[in-house]
């Protein structure tokens, strides 16, 4: 951990440097102090010595010179009593120490005593000499005494002299005393000042951890505060602290605007993740959001035990709805499928179940209470039954189924990714066994994805190594029973894999893009085959060929030049040429269809609509749509006889159609009492199994001679 250099140890150093400083300029004070004090004592004593010296050299040479005066005559008429009393009057004064009379030779005449024991002698101290040698007024200094001196003379002849001795023992106590006294005061006014001193020094440093406490509560934990919000704000926490001041300052302020701003942050951010996390067209959760939950749940479940189920569900043929109807009717399409599901999804569910709409028209639903096999198989169904009634879009009755594929955790993957494969190829699989079902993934299903990607490279290329071929079923007329044309039908014998399913292979390349390179080739061949048909007799034209024609083949535009290309280059007359279309192709979209079919009518060939019946485009679409015929798709044949409903329709749309002036064909014939309605009901076409096997070109060319 790196340690930081906060604000409040910021303040915390400003505080102690401060202080610092105080305490070095007190320190320094304290020094001059100390010596103010010694110089103080020095120049206090020096005035003392000086006063003391002043006071006592006036008063010793005052005395000296009224002792000298008054001694003069006792000294000449050697009058020691006389002398006695002076110098004894004269030596009582305080401090004198001794009181000398010499004779001109410098001995000692008198020195106060009565008995003179040292009368006679000469004065032998170190300052007698200067004494005796000089004749005025002479003061001399010792370390014990200062000896004040006068000559006593008559006229001119010098009789002798006077010497005062003041002792300065008494004079330096009584400086030492003073100066002592003015220390000791001195020492009291210094200790008083450093009492003063520690007590400013005292208040300052409370003053400092006062501002300090301050500034930490007012500045210092409010941004702490601030701080720790924003980094709960940082990492998407915005209720982790309530912030809230009552304070009038700026702090007070910036807490609040602080407040304000994690408050919007947390509204935005909530806005975002409904937005991000939600399908807006039906308000269900989203892939996003469906994919993190799905995450998170694994986790939770992963060596737990437990089971979780994937459903996913798609729309069957949803892009007929906006192809037909347009995309407003597609979403409320949607939001009609979402409800339904829900409801299912709630009632049988369970508490933890989530579902969500991976976009376009699939759903996902996660089933994770009790025996999720059971329970998704359960749902499953009721979806599959509830999807299948009838919707109401825009006044219309639509039909629509789902296919569902259901994947199991942690039977058939453990990771989120793999389990969304899984669904996915489950449902795909539920498509291809024919819709409106639903299939539990199983690892076979793999095999079948990876079947179809081997397909569709396979295919690609085939036509060139005459993998592709065209056979031809024989379309009859049913009042006379007579071969009018025939269907052109795609075949592929692969090598390996054998002959493949057109239903399959078909779907392949339609998906591909496939067809569109295989289409005008078909067109083509086909056209190649019919050219060489013959008519029965003469009065009646030849055989037409009826080649399908891909919704993609369409919806690219070149169909009209490659048709008349394909005629122009085989021969064959335009009006032998029958293109089936699907309604979807058709009624997709309604203004390019009628261009584009008005352009190929111009050719001379004519249109059916193939499988009609099994789109949206209902009888009175066949008004706009300027077909030349329509196909009715063999489901309806096949349950003619038992479902009236489907007899019904086959006898309107023929009876529709006639009015219409458009020619009807019936597809799927495989019973002779199929024909034999359909020829009552004035149907004028037919091709089936029970009329003719679809064919090769060599077989078909035989059948007509
Ligand atoms: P379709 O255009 O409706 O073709 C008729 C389908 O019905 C053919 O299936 C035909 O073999 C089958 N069929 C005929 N009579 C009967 C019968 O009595 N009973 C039953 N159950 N079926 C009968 P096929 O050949 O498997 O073709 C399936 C679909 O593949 C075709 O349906 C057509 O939509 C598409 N298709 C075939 N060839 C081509 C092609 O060259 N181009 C395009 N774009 N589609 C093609
Ligand atoms: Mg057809
Ligand atoms: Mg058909």
């Amino acid at each position: 951990m790196s340690l930081r250099f906060g604000l409040q140890a910021r303040f915390l150093v400003a505080m102690g440097i401060t202080l610092a400083v105080v305490f070095a300029l007190i320190a320094v004070l304290l020094q001059r102090q100390t010596m103010m004090q010694r110089e103080v004592d020095v120049l206090g004593r020096e005035a003392m010595q000086s006063m003391a010296a002043d006071a006592l050299n006036r008063r010793g040479e005052a005395m000296v010179e009224q002792l000298a005066d008054s001694l003069t005559n006792p000294l000449y008429f050697s009058d020691l009593d006389a002398i006695g009393t002076t110098v004894r009057a004269a030596a009582r004064q305080p401090d004198v120490a001794y009181v000398l009379v010499y004779d001109a030779h410098g001995n000692i005449v008198h020195d106060g005593s009565y008995d003179i024991a040292a009368y006679g002698q000469p004065m032998t101290d170190p300052l007698a000499h200067a004494a005796i040698s000089s004749n005025r007024l002479l003061t001399q200094w010792s370390q014990q005494v200062v000896d004040v001196s006068e000559g006593i003379s008559i006229g001119n002849e010098r009789i002798g002299g006077v010497r005062v001795g003041y002792s300065l023992a008494e004079i330096r106590a009584s400086e030492e005393r003073a100066a002592n006294n003015l220390n000791n005061r001195l020492v009291e006014l210094g200790r008083r000042h450093m009492g003063w001193i520690v007590l400013l020094l005292a208040a300052l440093a409370a003053v400092c951890v006062g501002i300090a406490w301050y500034a930490q509560r007012t500045l210092v934990k409010p941004i702490r505060q601030l701080a720790e919000a924003a980094h709960a704000i940082g990492v998407g926490n915005y209720d982790a602290k309530q912030l809230s001041s009552d304070r009038q300052d700026e702090v007070g302020d910036l807490v609040r605007a602080f407040s304000s701003m994690n408050d919007s942050i947390a509204r935005h951010d909530r806005d975002v993740r409904r937005m991000a996390y939600t399908d807006a067209l039906t308000g269900l959760t989203n892939r996003l959001a469906f994919r993190e939950s799905l995450d998170h749940r694994l986790m939770m479940l992963r060596g737990a035990g437990r089971q979780l189920a994937l459903l996913f569900a798609d729309i069957d043929d949803f892009k007929r709805v906006n192809d037909t109807l347009g995309h407003e009717a597609g979403d409320d399409v949607l939001v009609q499928f979402a409800n339904r599901i829900r409801d299912a999804v709630e009632r049988m569910g369970g508490d933890d179940s989530l579902l969500a709409r991976f976009g376009g028209d699939e759903f996902v639903i996660l089933i994770q209470n009790g025996d999720v096999r059971a329970v998704a198989t359960q749902l499953a169904e009721a979806l599959v039954k509830e999807l299948g009634q009838p919707l109401v879009v825009e006044g219309r009755q639509v039909f629509l189924g789902t296919s569902i594929g259901i994947t199991l955790f942690p039977e058939d993957a453990s990771g989120a990714t793999s389990l969304m494969k899984n669904g996915d190829i489950a449902m795909y699989q539920a498509k291809v066994a024919g819709k409106n079902c639903y299939r539990f993934y199983s690892r076979a299903m793999d095999q079948a994805v990876e079947r179809r990607v081997h397909m569709e490279q396979e295919l690609r290329g085939a036509w060139e190594r005459g993998e592709l071929s065209l056979v031809y079923q024989p379309i009859f007329r049913l009042m006379d029973q007579r071969i009018v044309g025939a269907e052109a039908l795609l075949r592929w014998q692969h090598p390996e894999m054998g002959a493949v399913a057109p239903s399959v292979f078909i779907d392949v390349a339609e998906q591909s893009g496939l067809i569109e390179s295989i289409g005008p080739r078909v067109l083509r061949a086909a056209c190649a085959a019919a050219a060489h048909w013959t008519a029965h007799n003469d009065s009646e034209e030849a055989p037409f060929v009826a080649v399908n024609v891909s919704p993609r083949q369409l919806r690219s535009g070149d169909l009209p030049e490659e048709v008349a290309s394909s005629l122009r280059d085989t021969g064959l007359p335009a009006s032998r040429l029958h293109l089936e279309l699907t309604e979807t192709a058709v009624i997709g979209d309604e203004a390019h269809a009628s261009a584009l079919l008005a352009k190929l009518h111009r050719t001379g060939v004519k249109v059916w609509l193939d499988d009609f019946g099994t789109g949206f485009s209902g009888l009175s679409h066949l008004r706009r749509v300027p077909v030349d015929g329509v196909k009715i798709d063999r489901s309806f044949i096949a349950d003619m006889q038992r479902d009236p409903d489907d007899l019904a329709l086959t006898t309107a749309i023929i009876a529709m159609a006639h009015s219409l002036g458009i020619t009807v064909v019936a597809e799927g014939v495989e019973k002779e009492a199929q024909f034999d309605i359909l020829r009552d009901r004035g149907c004028d076409l037919a091709q089936g199994y029970w009329l003719g096997h679809p064919m090769s070109a060599a077989e078909f060319a035989h059948l007509l001679i």
